[in-house]
């Protein structure tokens, strides 16, 4: 490791990019539920995440099933990213 001198600092320039490697995690999606309740505040019921965009979907059908007046979802998706360095090591 370098020791920095009179003030002269190391340039690292990162980039930051989808992290579409092997070993990445996998995009994951989910469907929360935003119904606002008597209260005003969302109902927050969420599906668990999966790497099937419809597994989400199949989900916020059962979740109208037991509650016939929430008809309002967001689809919320993870998708990694690196940070990926450039120039001198
Ligand atoms: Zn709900």
């Amino acid at each position: 490791m370098s020791t920095p001198a009179r003030g002269t600092f190391r340039f690292v320039n990162w980039t930051l990019r989808p992290d579409r490697d092997d070993d990445a995690p996998p995009v994951t999606y989910a469907f929360r539920c935003l119904t606002l309740t008597g209260n005003d505040t969302e109902c927050e019921a969420r599906s668990e995440p999966s790497t099937d965009p419809t597994e989400p979907q199949t989900w916020a059908f059962g979740h109208l099933r037991e509650h016939p007046e929430h008809t309002s979802y967001a689809e919320v998706i993870e998708r990694p990213w690196v940070m990926w360095r450039e120039g001198p090591a």
